[in-house]
């Protein structure tokens, strides 16, 4: 395992799925299914973009959810999010190229991208997620400049860390700064199916709303099957997704995880996805509630909760001058692990981020409760509140 806490730890660091949530069985029946089905065909090497089966799934999932049309030839199949980042960081830039941000995104993307030796600059923000006219403004001083602007990066759609959601009023007004500017926007998509609002599902995507030129948009398996499947994919239009295809890493080994794409593919088709997925929601929903709700409780007026509506994360805004080190260090001597705000970039005052995805309800209580104890006794008060 990549990282295990010490027993007696509750562990709220890290976006995992609590390992009772994860579909054992179901993924036990669909390797068996796929092996059944296609026989030696899928212990062979797979078609470059990927097990056509899946693509079009994904392709018929995508029209249904966004209302816009999306076929097989627009999907590639990725092992991940990660790897996809990777492939474009080096397939669409060059070393010395600028990637914008958000000024709080996925830390380990931004790793990606400096292993890249890519430059990172950062957009500012609001409450809706990023500012067009900020985007705007720093990409006419970076033309200006002469530098090339290779990406721009966002997660739109319960935002990690913060779990907030852009809304499509703002999505367009970012679509028409990026077009007008040439610049390529890769949405970062991992939580689009984890909307917890009963009845609410997020905006249609940025690919979608642009028709999907312009856009790459990155889906993953990770948040929702188990990370250990390394299954993602990316929707673009055909043509570049056809170039990324068309890479020796794809034509050499071809799909890169063709045997588990198969797999997958028999759950989308059987409507087994579907049913783990309205399971799962409601898990996390339960575990989401249990964590804020004990928190609201147990720290008083101190705190001021904006529930997140989907994803993993609640964000945790402190007032002013609270120190970070300080919060954490109470946090871990009454054995909770969180992560500190500033892992993931600049951020105006205190923030920390806890995940609601890991533990059971019964233990986020138990969270909740030791978080307030240790940060009671903490000068200045801590004065909590969440941002969505
Ligand atoms: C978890 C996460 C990823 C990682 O995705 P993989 O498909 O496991 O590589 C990527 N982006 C964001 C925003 C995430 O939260």
């Amino acid at each position: 395992m990549q990282e295990v806490a010490p027993a007696g730890v509750l562990d709220l660091g890290p976006g995992y799925i609590e390992p009772a949530l994860l579909p054992v069985p179901l993924l036990k029946e669909a390797y068996g299914q796929a092996l059944a089905e296609y026989g030696a065909a899928a212990l062979g090497y797979g078609h470059d973009p990927g097990a056509q089966p899946l693509r079009a799934l994904l392709a018929a999932r995508a029209a249904a959810a966004d209302g816009y049309p999306c076929d097989a030839e627009q999907v590639l199949l990725t092992s991940g999010t990660s790897q996809a980042l990777y492939l474009l960081a080096t397939s669409l830039a060059a070393p010395g190229d600028t990637v914008l941000a958000e000024e709080l995104c996925y830390d380990l993307g931004r790793q990606i991208f400096r292993d890249c030796r890519l430059r990172l600059g950062t957009v500012g923000t609001d409450d809706s997620g990023m500012l067009p006219e900020a985007l705007d403004r720093t990409l006419t001083r970076a033309a200006a400049a002469g530098e090339r602007t290779a990406f721009i990066y966002l997660t739109p759609t319960h935002h990690n860390p913060t779990g907030r959601t852009m809304p499509p009023e703002r999505r367009h007004a970012l679509l028409e700064v990026a077009a007008r500017h040439d610049v390529l926007i890769v949405e970062d998509d991992a939580y689009a199916e984890l909307s917890l609002s009963e009845g609410r599902t997020p905006p249609p995507s940025l690919a979608a709303l642009a028709g999907y030129r312009g856009v790459v948009r990155l889906c993953s398996f990770s948040k929702t099957l188990g990370p250990g499947l390394r299954l993602g994919w990316l929707l673009t239009d055909r043509a570049l997704a056809g170039r990324l295809a068309s890479h020796g890493l794809f034509v050499s080994g071809g799909s890169l995880n063709h045997t588990t794409s198969l797999a997958v593919s028999t759950l989308l088709a059987s409507g087994a996805y579907d049913r783990h997925l309205t399971a799962f929601r409601a898990a996390l929903r339960a575990r989401r509630d249990a964590l804020v709700g004990t928190l609201r409780a147990t720290a008083g007026d101190r705190v001021e909760l904006r529930t997140p509506q989907g994803g993993f994360f609640l964000w945790l805004r402190f007032q002013d001058g609270a120190d970070e080190p300080g919060l954490l260090d109470r946090a871990a001597g009454a054995g909770v692990r969180i992560a500190a705000g500033s892992r993931f970039g600049t951020s105006r005052g205190t923030v920390v981020r806890l995940a609601y995805s890991f533990n059971p309800p019964a233990l986020l209580e138990q969270a909740a409760q030791r978080l307030t104890t240790a940060w009671a006794g903490s000068a200045p008060a801590p004065e909590i509140g969440v941002r969505s």
